[in-house]
This record gives C-alpha cells, sequence and structure tokens, in this order.
C-alpha cells in the first residue's frame, strides 16, 4: 500500500517522499535512483540499530557488494561535529567516494547529523532518509536542513542539502516509546493549525484511532503531514519567508526548552509554545475563546501538556530574545490568524508573551 509524494526544489522535481509499511521496496528504489553496484553506509543509532539495521542491511545487499552499518550514540547530546568526525572516518576507511551512498536511518538526530554528513563529505555524496520516528516522518527528513548543535547552540552549524529519497515506513512506529510518539504529534498538531483546518478537525475526529496507532490512519496523518511540511518547503526553501511559519509554538518552546536546560521532550516545549502563542492569538480576538480553549485541550490526550511548573518568566522571554531566530531584537512571533491559517508577526510585546506564559504557568494556589 505503498504512496508516493514528490518534493521539488528550485521548482523542479526533487526527491519522493515514499510512505509504505514495510522496507520491501526499498532496494528496488535504491536501485531506481542508479545506486545499484554503489557502495552504502547505514548510518543509525544505537538504539534503532538494535531494531532494524539487520533488516535494512539484508535489504541492500540485493543490491550493493559493499554495505556498512555504522551507529552513534543514541541522543541529542552526542549531535555534535565530534560524532560526524567519527562518520567521515568510517566513510573514509570503507573507501567511500562520491558516488556512493549513505542512508540515515532514525529519527531527526541522525536524519540532520547524515545529512550534514552527506553534504560535507567530498564537498557532497548522495544521501536518503529512512525516518524512524514520528517526528522525523512528519517533520525533520523533509525539507533539506541538516546540521549539529555546537557548544550548546542548538543547530548552529549546518547546510541545506536535499535528500535522494525518503523512505518511510510507517510500521516502525510501533516501536517507538510513547512519549517520543506524542512528542512527534505535537508538530502534526502545528501543521493542522498553521495550514488546513480540515486536518486539524480530522485529527480531533481520529484522535483514538491515532492514539492506537491504527496503521490506515497513521498513514494517512503522515501523508497529509508531509504534504504541509512539502508545500511549505517547496514555497520556500532556504527559510527567507513563509517557511517562517513552521515555527508556530516554537518562539515560546524553544525558549522553555532551553530554560529547563532540555530536561522536556521537544514535542512537549512545542504544545506549550502552541498553547502560548494560541492564547495571544486569542487575546488579539484572532480566535474565539472556545477555539483557543479546543486548540489547548487537543493535546492533552496525547499526554502533551498545556501548563508548566516552576517558570522565571522573564529569564524565559530574556532567552527567547537571545534565540538565533530573533532578528536584532524583533521577534518573528507566529500567531494564528484563524485555524488553519498561520502569519508572522512581528509585533508581539514581552507583555504579551509574560500574560501567555501566566497563562500556562501550573500553580496550585487557589486564591
Ligand atoms: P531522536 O532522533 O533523538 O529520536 C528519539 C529517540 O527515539 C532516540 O532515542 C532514538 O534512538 C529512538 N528511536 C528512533 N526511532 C525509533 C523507533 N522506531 N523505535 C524505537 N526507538 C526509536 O529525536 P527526534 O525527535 O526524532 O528528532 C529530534 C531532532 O530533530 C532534533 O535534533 C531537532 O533539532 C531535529 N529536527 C530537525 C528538523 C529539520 O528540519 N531538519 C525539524 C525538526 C527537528
Ligand atoms: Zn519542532
Amino acid at each position: 500500500m505503498s504512496e508516493v509524494l514528490n518534493v521539488q526544489y528550485n521548482n523542479e522535481p526533487c526527491y519522493d517522499i515514499v510512505l509504505d509499511d514495510s522496507f520491501e521496496g526499498l532496494a528496488e528504489r535504491i536501485s531506481g535512483l542508479g545506486f545499484s553496484g554503489r557502495k552504502i553506509a547505514i548510518i543509525t543509532d544505537t538504539n534503532v540499530e538494535k531494531l532494524y539495521a539487520e533488516q535494512i542491511k539484508e535489504c541492500l545487499e540485493t543490491v550493493s557488494p559493499t554495505t556498512v552499518v555504522y551507529a552513534i550514540p543514541a541522543g541529542e547530546e552526542n549531535k555534535n561535529l565530534s560524532e560526524i568526525e567519527k562518520i567521515y572516518q568510517v566513510l573514509i576507511d570503507n573507501h567511500f567516494d562520491r558516488h556512493d551512498l549513505i542512508v540515515a536511518l532514525g529519527g531527526g538526530v541522525v536524519g540532520d547529523m547524515v545529512g550534514y554528513t552527506a553534504a560535507t563529505y567530498l564537498r557532497g555524496i548522495a544521501f536518503i532518509q529512512i525516518p524512524t520516528t514520528l517526528l522525523a516522518q512528519t517533520d525533520s527528513s523533509i525539507g533539506g536542513k541538516t546540521g549539529v548543535d555546537f557548544k550548546g547552540y542548538k543547530n548552529m552549524v549546518g547546510a541545506f542539502y536535499m535528500p535522494k529519497l525518503v523512505y518511510m515506513n510507517v510500521s516502525v512506529l510501533n516501536s517507538l516509546p510513547g512519549e517520543q510518539f506524542a512528542s512527534g504529534f505535537a508538530e502534526v498538531m502545528k501543521h493542522g493549525l498553521i495550514k488546513d483546518s480540515d486536518f486539524y478537525m480530522w485529527l480531533i475526529d481520529n484522535m483514538y484511532e491515532i492514539e492506537e496507532k491504527d496503521p490506515e490512519t497513521l498513514m494517512s496523518m503522515i501523508k497529509k503531514s508531509c504534504s504541509i511540511k512539502r508545500a511549505v518547503v517547496e514555497k520556500d526553501p532556504t527559510e527567507k519567508g513563509d517557511r517562517a511559519l513552521l515555527n508556530f509554538g516554537h518562539t515560546i518552546g524553544h525558549a522553555i526548552e532551553k530554560y529547563k536546560d532540555f530536561t522536556l521532550f521537544h514535542g512537549e516545549c512545542v504544545a506549550l509554545g502552541c498553547v502560548a502563542a494560541a492564547f495571544i492569538s486569542w487575546k488579539r480576538q484572532m480566535l474565539s475563546m472556545e477555539e483557543y480553549y479546543e486548540i489547548r485541550d487537543m493535546f492533552v490526550p496525547f499526554g502533551l501538556p498545556i501548563s508548566v511548573t516552576d517558570i522565571d518568566a522573564e529569564k524565559v522571554i530574556e532567552l527567547m530574545h537571545s534565540d538565533k531566530k530573533a532578528d536584532g531584537n524583533t521577534i518573528k512571533f507566529i500567531l494564528l490568524k484563524k485555524v488553519g491559517k498561520a502569519v508572522i508577526d512581528p509585533s508581539v510585546t514581552d507583555d504579551e508573551v509574560r500574560e501567555a506564559l501566566k497563562e500556562i504557568t501550573w500553580t496550585d494556589d487557589f486564591e
């Protein structure tokens, strides 16, 4: 039951996103891209290696005489240049040249790191994405943003570099821990909120099936989410304009993520950031009160937070201004003009953010 979406880059067809429920079609796709007989390096992380590396290796051995598997230690803390150096070394030791192929098998961390390795090794070698988290399948594997963290700064070093293929097998989500699934779902909700109110309503109507990971529902959800992300990145591949809409929920979300020293999941911070941004949109009379509360409460069944304890609003605001996306002192805040239509608004004041942070701060004193 495979489905294909093509992504354009600068108005030219660039790469296919294949959605499937197995890895059966992978080898054929790779040989269709002209990599039969070439070396293939499967770069993964230590968790995903145990689950899927052997299966992918066997699959790729049918088209490649040399397949190498290398696993980065799992976790965002390893998304750095010293781990990239180790990948370069594996490629050099195995004599990879510019005609060979690298496969990124894993979540967003692996995808971003392998993409960056591919962009820079020998000034560019082909790579494909096999995303294995909900976040990677609906968000990070599409659009060609690659990179690593640097000395505590997230995604500070990187490149735009397009994959040759994104192959997603939705059944791998069955092994994904619940909190990782929920974290990815926050980005799916975001896609509905910024671009497609019908999809947002569909998510509400299919909440139970999504939670149960019903295969057909997941396939439809991921396909729709991918097509929203695709439309945004096709219009603005290098984030000069509209791609900023994808930052909905991320302005305050990132600041909370940093303030909490990355102890919360990214999607949890995105959920909080979405609630805060929806609150500001309501206060500006762009959303009705009912719409605001509906958005807020939609995160709850997925175990995503809509309030947080122990927040120092002034520190969070300070962190928000220091984010690299803050342009001078103006923050390109993303608000909802209505459900399904986000707008960039540079006029959001610290006072509005303060009020929104108060709204999402959990307190147990009833005065
Ligand atoms: P991740 O890659 O760390 O994966 C989360 C955890 O799940 C890891 O421990 C991983 O080993 C494990 N895992 C992965 N697939 C699994 C599976 N099928 N079964 C069981 N365990 C599995 O995190 P993530 O949330 O996928 O990605 C986050 C990263 O993505 C961040 O570094 C962020 O900066 C980046 N990102 C990039 C973009 C982009 O456009 N490039 C967009 C959003 C986020
Ligand atoms: Zn995000």
